[in-house]
Protein backbone atom coordinates (compact mmCIF):
# COMPACT_ATOMS: atom_id res chain seq x y z
CA UNK A 1 0.00 0.00 0.00
CA UNK A 2 1.51 3.37 -0.92
CA UNK A 3 0.86 6.46 1.27
CA UNK A 4 1.10 10.17 -0.15
CA UNK A 5 2.64 12.46 1.42
CA UNK A 6 0.71 14.46 3.50
CA UNK A 7 -0.98 17.46 1.75
CA UNK A 8 -0.45 19.80 4.83
CA UNK A 9 2.75 20.53 4.57
CA UNK A 10 2.97 21.41 0.50
CA UNK A 11 2.28 25.30 -0.30
CA UNK A 12 -1.38 25.72 -1.87
CA UNK A 13 0.03 26.43 -5.18
CA UNK A 14 2.06 23.75 -5.68
CA UNK A 15 -1.03 21.50 -4.81
CA UNK A 16 -3.29 23.17 -7.47
CA UNK A 17 -0.64 22.55 -9.98
CA UNK A 18 -0.93 19.16 -9.44
CA UNK A 19 -4.26 18.49 -9.60
CA UNK A 20 -4.83 21.32 -12.45
CA UNK A 21 -6.69 23.85 -10.36
CA UNK A 22 -6.12 27.51 -11.02
CA UNK A 23 -5.11 28.80 -7.50
CA UNK A 24 -6.83 31.85 -6.35
CA UNK A 25 -6.90 34.10 -2.93
CA UNK A 26 -10.02 32.97 -2.34
CA UNK A 27 -9.53 29.25 -2.62
CA UNK A 28 -6.59 29.61 -0.57
CA UNK A 29 -8.39 30.94 2.40
CA UNK A 30 -10.81 28.70 1.63
CA UNK A 31 -8.15 25.83 2.07
CA UNK A 32 -5.68 27.68 4.72
CA UNK A 33 -8.48 27.41 7.21
CA UNK A 34 -10.24 24.40 6.68
CA UNK A 35 -6.34 23.27 7.70
CA UNK A 36 -6.95 24.39 10.85
CA UNK A 37 -10.07 22.97 11.97
CA UNK A 38 -10.56 19.86 13.21
CA UNK A 39 -11.97 16.85 12.25
CA UNK A 40 -14.10 17.04 9.02
CA UNK A 41 -15.54 20.10 8.37
CA UNK A 42 -19.45 20.98 6.96
CA UNK A 43 -19.90 23.69 4.02
CA UNK A 44 -21.89 25.86 6.76
CA UNK A 45 -18.85 25.69 9.25
CA UNK A 46 -16.68 26.39 6.71
CA UNK A 47 -18.69 29.36 5.69
CA UNK A 48 -18.64 30.98 9.27
CA UNK A 49 -14.87 31.02 9.52
CA UNK A 50 -14.38 31.86 5.92
CA UNK A 51 -17.25 34.89 5.89
CA UNK A 52 -14.92 36.55 8.60
CA UNK A 53 -11.81 37.10 6.02
CA UNK A 54 -13.90 37.36 2.73
CA UNK A 55 -16.99 38.92 3.86
CA UNK A 56 -18.77 38.93 0.11
CA UNK A 57 -18.24 35.62 0.29
CA UNK A 58 -21.69 33.16 -0.59
CA UNK A 59 -22.35 30.05 1.18
CA UNK A 60 -22.73 28.78 -2.54
CA UNK A 61 -19.15 29.72 -3.27
CA UNK A 62 -17.48 27.67 -0.26
CA UNK A 63 -20.18 24.82 -1.50
CA UNK A 64 -18.76 24.78 -5.42
CA UNK A 65 -14.61 25.01 -4.64
CA UNK A 66 -15.10 22.43 -1.82
CA UNK A 67 -16.73 20.10 -4.13
CA UNK A 68 -14.30 21.30 -7.05
CA UNK A 69 -11.50 20.43 -4.36
CA UNK A 70 -13.64 17.04 -3.95
CA UNK A 71 -13.23 16.87 -7.91
CA UNK A 72 -9.64 17.54 -8.42
CA UNK A 73 -8.67 15.48 -5.36
CA UNK A 74 -7.19 17.72 -3.38
CA UNK A 75 -9.62 17.06 -0.62
CA UNK A 76 -11.14 13.30 0.21
CA UNK A 77 -15.15 13.52 0.78
CA UNK A 78 -15.70 11.44 3.71
CA UNK A 79 -18.38 9.12 3.29
CA UNK A 80 -21.66 10.69 1.95
CA UNK A 81 -24.86 8.43 4.02
CA UNK A 82 -24.11 10.72 6.68
CA UNK A 83 -26.43 13.71 5.14
CA UNK A 84 -24.08 16.18 4.92
CA UNK A 85 -20.60 16.59 2.42
CA UNK A 86 -17.85 16.44 5.14
CA UNK A 87 -14.47 16.39 3.93
CA UNK A 88 -10.99 15.14 4.73
CA UNK A 89 -7.78 16.85 5.10
CA UNK A 90 -6.14 13.53 7.30
CA UNK A 91 -4.59 12.36 4.21
CA UNK A 92 -3.01 8.85 5.93
CA UNK A 93 -5.26 5.60 6.20
CA UNK A 94 -7.74 5.89 8.74
CA UNK A 95 -11.44 4.96 10.06
CA UNK A 96 -14.30 6.69 10.94
CA UNK A 97 -17.02 6.32 14.00
CA UNK A 98 -19.84 8.38 13.64
CA UNK A 99 -22.07 9.46 15.85
CA UNK A 100 -25.74 8.82 14.70
CA UNK A 101 -27.21 11.53 17.28
CA UNK A 102 -24.97 14.84 16.39
CA UNK A 103 -23.12 13.20 13.31
CA UNK A 104 -19.76 14.31 14.42
CA UNK A 105 -17.43 12.22 12.61
CA UNK A 106 -14.04 11.32 14.33
CA UNK A 107 -11.06 9.58 13.13
CA UNK A 108 -9.89 6.26 14.79
CA UNK A 109 -6.41 4.68 13.18
CA UNK A 110 -6.47 1.11 12.46
CA UNK A 111 -4.45 -0.11 14.93
CA UNK A 112 -7.14 1.21 17.61
CA UNK A 113 -9.87 -0.43 15.85
CA UNK A 114 -8.17 -3.78 16.03
CA UNK A 115 -6.89 -6.39 13.57
CA UNK A 116 -8.55 -6.09 10.25
CA UNK A 117 -8.43 -9.30 8.28
CA UNK A 118 -5.53 -8.67 5.51
CA UNK A 119 -6.78 -6.85 2.25
CA UNK A 120 -7.00 -9.91 -0.29
CA UNK A 121 -9.53 -11.26 -2.59
CA UNK A 122 -12.87 -11.61 -1.55
CA UNK A 123 -15.89 -13.02 -3.41
CA UNK A 124 -16.36 -13.15 -6.76
CA UNK A 125 -12.68 -12.30 -6.87
CA UNK A 126 -12.86 -9.14 -5.95
CA UNK A 127 -9.69 -7.72 -5.05
CA UNK A 128 -9.27 -5.52 -1.64
CA UNK A 129 -6.94 -2.91 -1.83
CA UNK A 130 -8.13 -1.12 1.71
CA UNK A 131 -10.56 -0.87 3.65
CA UNK A 132 -12.62 2.68 4.51
CA UNK A 133 -14.60 1.59 8.28
CA UNK A 134 -17.68 3.26 9.38
CA UNK A 135 -18.02 2.91 13.59
CA UNK A 136 -21.60 4.09 14.16
CA UNK A 137 -22.41 4.67 17.34
CA UNK A 138 -23.22 7.40 20.36
CA UNK A 139 -20.74 10.00 20.79
CA UNK A 140 -19.42 10.56 24.47
CA UNK A 141 -21.37 14.21 24.72
CA UNK A 142 -24.46 12.69 23.35
CA UNK A 143 -24.42 9.97 25.58
CA UNK A 144 -23.74 12.51 28.74
CA UNK A 145 -26.66 14.23 27.26
CA UNK A 146 -29.10 11.67 27.21
CA UNK A 147 -28.15 10.72 30.63
CA UNK A 148 -28.68 14.56 32.40
ZN1 LIG B 1 -22.99 12.75 19.20
ZN1 LIG C 1 -11.16 11.22 8.72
Amino acid sequence: MQTSPSVETRPFRELCADHGLTATHQRQVLYEIMQRMPGHPSPEEVYARVKKRIPAISLATVYKNIHLFVEKGVLKEVSMHHGSLRVELNSHLHHHMVCSRCKAITDIEEKDLGVLPTPGRLLGGFQVERYAIDVIGICAACQKAKHS
